[in-house]
């Protein structure tokens, strides 16, 4: 049975005073609410050590949004991934598209900081998703299994089972256009469905598929009420402490 995750990400949003500020708000309303779905925050790497401290207990997962695949280098302005687990992070986000559209992300470069992140323990949040034109075109899915079969290459069975694929359709992102439910569980199904083609069925079972793009507390229950969306990968709403937390009650 697979338990749904929350996953706010706060991209280049709040300053350490006020992440404090969000985590005392969040916790105490995390504590009494108990929600039915388990919640990260994948923050900015100057608010990990504090949000560390701050969600200590809390049962509330900690990610960074971003680092390199190398072990350590020459990389001026990079962060590895022996820093975060140094922190303690619990997920990294892998692949965003803003990471890829601003920042020259590939899926090779994907693929290779998926390896780096299973072999130092972090759970990587694997980003795919479609932009407008693509979909229009009808190419989503071959755009969409391309990027899953580039960004898993020569990853052992035994990670695959624990990574997060979050499926965002690059058009929903921070627009206010949310892909309706059908669209979300069509592609999370077809993604299970690749999974399985390429580890077999048990695989593709365990692995848990977020939707992502413009989900709130008016849309979650219905995107998170499908049979294979197992979580959220929430922007802007997740910097609002009541409206991240009724997401997380989704
Ligand atoms: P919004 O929820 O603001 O659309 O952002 C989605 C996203 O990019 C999460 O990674």
């Amino acid at each position: 049975m697979r338990t749904k995750l929350i996953a706010g990400n706060w991209k280049m949003y709040k300053t350490t005073a006020e992440a404090a500020a969000f985590a005392e708000a969040f916790k105490s309303l995390f504590s009494a609410s108990k929600p039915k779905n388990e919640a990260a925050i994948c923050a900015p790497f100057t608010q990990l050590p504090m949000l560390k401290q701050a969600l200590a207990d809390s049962g509330i997962g900690l990610g960074a949004q971003n680092m390199h695949f190398e072990e350590e280098g020459a990389f001026t302005g990079e962060i590895s991934a022996a820093m975060l687990t140094e922190i303690g992070v619990d997920y990294c986000v892998i692949g965003h598209s803003e990471r890829r559209e601003y920042f020259a992300e590939t899926d090779e470069t994907v693929n290779k900081k998926l390896h780096t992140a299973f072999k130092h323990g972090i759970v990587p949040i694997f980003c795919v998703g479609e932009v407008l034109a693509q979909r229009d075109a009808g190419e989503e899915f071959s755009v969409v299994g391309c990027q899953l079969a580039k960004g898993l290459a020569d990853l052992p069975a035994e990670n695959v089972r624990r990574i997060v694929i979050a499926y965002e359709p690059v058009w929903a992102i921070g627009t206010g256009r949310t892909a309706t439910p059908q669209q979300a569980q069509e592609m999370c199904a077809f993604i299970r469905g690749e999974a399985a083609k390429l580890y077999g069925e048990a695989v593709s079972q365990d692995i848990r598929i977020q939707y992502g793009g413009s989900v709130k507390p008016e849309n979650a229950a219905e995107i998170l009420g499908q049979p294979d969306i197992d979580g959220a990968l929430v922007g802007g709403a997740s910097l609002v402490p009541d409206k991240f937390l009724a997401i997380c009650e989704g």
